[in-house]
């Protein structure tokens, strides 16, 4: 037998079944029980209010922070034959007096808000007067501090809806799952333990890609060359990285949109209708982007820049395959990028501690990029979702494990050389310590006297930068987190240098997408072979390739 709310989806929405989480999320608002609902982008979450909505006499309100969506919401519902509306600030005032009139009448089945028009008395005062079956709040995590999109207006109408005698229940959706969120809100609208329904973060069809050591504007370049027919989003970090890129792409003649705060309303809305209805295919834009879009064939997202959290990253690349077929997101590295996180740290408004917390979310973002483990495993370890398998078989990583090398006698090294150096310094200068890099600094603090002074000479600084990086990622040496992280000791560290743990890298195929980017490749086999012929003959790599030839090359061959 089917149950009420199947006929509901099956009727009104055509689908056959329901997704995870969603039965459950919609008995409990049944049984008129607080519930918080964590599931994906994508999977589902408006069914989740709709149906009980639907099934449930009285008007439903949904809060959101995001006013663009609403009208899609609300058409796609009234083109359903389901009365609905939105009230916000893009109305005129006889306009949103109409349909507060309508909302006093009790003519809706859903009303869309943003939080501020709890601000309104008149509202307020008509919500009041009417039966009400539940009230949503969408986007949740922007209720909490914790959440990446903190919006205080959004907090702080909570008290005063609970004042409301007359909303039978609280329901709340997001996609983020950090632990700090879900408690936030749990006490925040008082929502028990088992009423969290969280459905696990894994997205099947998503496959992560980590690029680095390539030039960007090629890599993007070729690879939109490949994907001509497929729609997609490419993330740049500022309005001028979107500005540029899409002069660029515009010139080469690709069918580019962009959106991003620095444009007209106007200019936005129309650039988000041609990406939407397919009239060009790649939407450049920086993250005021996408939030809250239902646009299902996204074949890739393109990060051009590393994102500040794993946090945001996960949900803009998540915009990519909400249609369940195969798609992209794939993240563009460069150093440079870490720059300009912490700068955007340093100026903001926030008090120390916020700001410790954001250089944590920071950290794990950077780990994220130098990992050798499975990236889907490391977001959903991030994310506390422990059901999941090892290893996902599709993200780079796990296609990039074909070669793998012992660096334990290199790692050892480097642990040795932050103990010398007291575990006061970070990244950059235990680099140039290693590799007894003859700087102003190194000389001030004594450490050119130190033993492990340019004990791995042999490499460039580049790669012990990133061997340390990567010890990092892994958790073998931790890092204070601040705007100049200091490196310290953990007890892998010491299980490394007591020679209790190896330490394994895994080594890249040379890649071959596109014959334009082939510089970075040779560069590679060049520095490849240099370590292999350094490892079989047993001299120092630089007899075979001195470093001013590697740094001549690295001219040639941009890495
Ligand atoms: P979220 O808000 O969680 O990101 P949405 O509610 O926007 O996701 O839903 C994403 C897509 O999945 C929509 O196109 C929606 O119609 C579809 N969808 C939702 N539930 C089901 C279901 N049970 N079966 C099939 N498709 C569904
Ligand atoms: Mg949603
Ligand atoms: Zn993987």
């Amino acid at each position: 037998m089917i149950t009420k709310e199947e006929k509901i989806l099956q009727t009104y929405f055509g689908y056959e079944t329901f997704r995870p989480g969603q039965q459950e999320t919609i008995d409990n608002i049944l049984q008129t029980k607080n519930t918080l609902a964590v599931m994906p982008t994508g999977g589902g979450k408006s069914l989740c209010y709709q149906i009980p909505g639907l099934s449930l006499d009285g008007t439903a309100i949904i809060i959101s922070p995001l006013i663009s969506l609403m009208k899609d919401q609300v058409d796609a519902l009234n083109s359903l034959g389901i009365p609905s509306t939105f009230i916000n600030s893009s109305l005129s005032t006889a306009e949103q007096h109409e349909r507060l009139r309508n909302l006093e009448n009790r003519r809706y089945k859903f009303v869309y808000v943003a939080p501020e028009r709890f601000d309104s008395a008149s509202f307020v005062n008509a919500v009041k007067r009417i039966p009400l079956s539940l009230v949503a709040f969408d986007e949740a995590h922007c209720i909490s501090q914790w959440g990446h999109d903190f919006r205080p207006s959004y907090r702080s109408i909570v008290p005063n809806l609970k004042q409301l005698s007359n909303i039978p229940v609280f329901m709340a959706l997001t996609a983020t799952a950090t632990e700090e969120v879900i408690s936030d809100i749990q006490s925040l609208l008082h929502i028990e333990k088992d009423c969290v329904i969280n459905t696990g973060f894994e997205r099947e069809n998503l496959s992560f890609h980590i690029v680095k050591g390539k030039d960007k504007a090629i890599y993007i370049r070729s690879f939109l060359q490949e994907h001509k027919e497929e729609s997609g989003i490419i993330y740049t970090a500022t309005r001028k990285q979107a500005d540029a890129l899409y002069e660029q792409l515009t010139r080469r003649e690709i069918a580019a949109a962009k959106y991003h705060a620095g444009l007209t309303e106007d200019e936005r809305k129309h650039s988000q209708a041609a990406f939407i209805q397919d009239e060009k295919t790649v939407m450049i834009a920086t993250n005021a982007f996408g939030m809250g879009i239902d646009k299902s064939n996204v074949r890739y997202v393109i990060h051009y820049a590393m994102p500040m959290t794993i946090e945001s990253y996960y949900q803009e690349a998540g915009r990519a395959g909400r249609d369940g077929e195969p798609s992209d997101c794939i993240l563009l590295f460069s150093p440079q990028d870490v720059q300009l996180q912490k700068f955007l740290i340093e100026q903001s408004q926030m008090d120390d501690e916020a700001k410790r917390a954001e250089y944590r979310k920071l950290q794990a973002m950077i780990n994220y990029c130098h990992t050798h483990s499975c990236l889907t495993t490391f977001i959903l370890d991030y994310f506390n979702d422990t059901a999941h398998t090892e290893t996902c078989k599709r993200c780079s990583n796990c296609m990039n494990r074909q070669e793998r090398s012992d660096i334990t006698e290199e790692a050892q090294m480097i642990l040795s050389c932050v103990k010398r150096m007291g575990e006061r310094f970070g990244v950059g200068m235990t680099a140039k310590v290693l590799k007894g890099s003859n700087d102003k600094k190194i000389n001030q603090f004594g450490l050119n006297k130190i033993t492990t002074y340019g004990i791995l000479s042999a490499y460039t600084e580049k790669e012990l930068t990133e061997w340390i990086h990567f010890l990092v990622a892994e958790k073998f040496l931790d890092t204070e987190e601040g705007k100049f992280p200091t490196l310290k000791l953990n007890q892998e560290s010491i299980d490394i240098l007591k020679g209790r743990k190896k330490v394994w890298i895994y080594t890249a195929p040379i890649p071959t997408n596109g014959e334009t980017d082939y510089h970075a490749e040779l560069f590679q086999i060049l520095r490849a072979l240099r370590k292999k012929m350094a490892d079989e003959k047993k001299v120092p790599p630089y007899v075979l390739f001195s470093d001013a030839t590697l740094k001549e090359l690295s001219r040639y061959f941009p890495d």
